[in-house]
């Protein structure tokens, strides 16, 4: 089901947790929001469930106004963050709630229910465990059987709501190839909400970068990283470093000084680099400043590397040196970026 999100505005007392949102979300796809705490994201994610209702805009479910209907009229399945399982009922009675509670004019026969039930458990890969009470599953498990049940009433769309928030880095890694897989296998539009950037990147067809109310950018994990349209996104996804500097008739200058690397347009700006995007350099016409500390990544090594400000507090930049690269503590270093983004002031 393709989802249209027009306009939307949400104010809670006044207070605009989104301002002027729009996005279209193609059927099938899957769809991470990510933002820091505060964003939006619950607010964007609950306005689409029906959950709460815009101030302003529209939700669109294919061609139909949906902005006022009701949770039940839209069709969603949701899955939270803690896994809202009814403990006094079975695996197998908490995948089927949504049928039985049915009205009686469009609720399957038990039998029916019964095998929904025993092929959403094949789905979520838990045949076998459908007799256990959700105290006796780990976490993982839990999770599965929350989106089975999610699953169940053929929902329209599947929104979650850090689906994996709760559990530990191993499962969760787990639970987001899983997802993944799932995901591929069912081709249902799937919006879920998360604050780990790592798993967007890893999960998603899309991501939905937000701050502050506002969308900042939506695009591929490539797009997204490689090609950042602002500097809060650039700063937000991955590692980066940035300086004050000017551009002159396509030359980037930093204090004034030539340092290199060549850009169009004219005047003040941002420079935005990621530490694995510098090379160490001879020239002089490059940044320059001193180690003062470096670290061992798995394969790599990053130096800290401190430029002198004319007396006030110094730039602090990282870059990526080889790991066995002669940079020692307190010396001198040339670098440039070899990929960057200048972003006008
Ligand atoms: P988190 O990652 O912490 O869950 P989020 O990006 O999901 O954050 P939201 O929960 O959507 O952010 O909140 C957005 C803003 O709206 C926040 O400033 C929050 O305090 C505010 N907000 C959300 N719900 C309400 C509410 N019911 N009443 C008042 N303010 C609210």
């Amino acid at each position: 089901m393709e989802v249209t999100v027009n306009n939307i505005r949400k104010e809670f007392e006044r207070f605009p947790a989104l301002n002027d949102v729009s996005l279209k979300i193609a059927s099938g796809e899957l769809i991470a929001l990510l933002g820091p705490s505060g964003s939006g994201k619950t607010t964007l994610l609950r306005l689409i469930a029906g959950l709460d209702f815009p101030t302003a805009g529209q939700i669109l479910f294919g061609d139909e106004d949906a902005s006022h209907h009701s949770v039940q009229d839209r069709n969603v399945g949701f899955v939270f963050q803690h896994y809202a399982l009814f403990r006094h009922m079975t695996v197998a009675d908490n995948i089927g709630f949504g049928l039985k509670v049915r009205p009686s004019a469009t609720r399957p026969a038990k039998a029916e229910i019964r095998r929904r039930v025993s092929e959403l458990l094949d789905m979520v890969q838990l045949s076998g465990l459908e007799k256990r009470y959700p105290n006796q599953l780990s976490g993982g498990q839990r999770q599965r059987v929350a989106l089975a049940r999610a699953m169940a009433i053929e929902p329209r769309i599947l929104l979650l709501d850090e689906p994996f928030g709760a559990l530990d880095a191993k499962v969760r890694k787990e639970l987001r190839r899983w997802l993944r897989e799932f995901h591929d296998r069912t081709g249902h539009t799937t919006v879920f909400v998360t604050h780990d950037q790592e798993e967007a990147l890893e999960l998603a067809d899309r991501v939905v970068v937000m701050s502050q109310g506002k969308i900042e950018q939506v695009g591929s994990a490539d797009d997204v990283y490689d090609r950042p349209q602002s500097p809060f996104v650039f700063s937000f996804i991955g590692e980066s470093s940035h300086l004050p500097v000017s551009v002159k008739e396509g030359t980037v200058l930093f204090q004034g000084e030539p340092i290199g690397i060549s850009e169009a347009g004219q005047g003040e700006g941002d420079l935005f680099f990621r530490p694995e995007d510098v090379a160490l350099v001879d020239e002089k016409d490059a940044l320059c400043g001193k180690v003062t500390a470096s670290r061992r990544l798995a394969g790599t090594r990053i130096a800290e590397i401190d430029i002198a400000n004319d007396g006030h507090a110094p730039y602090h930049v990282e870059v990526e040196v080889p790991l066995h690269a002669a940079v020692e503590l307190g010396s001198e270093v040339r670098f440039r970026p070899t990929r960057w983004k200048v972003f006008a002031k």
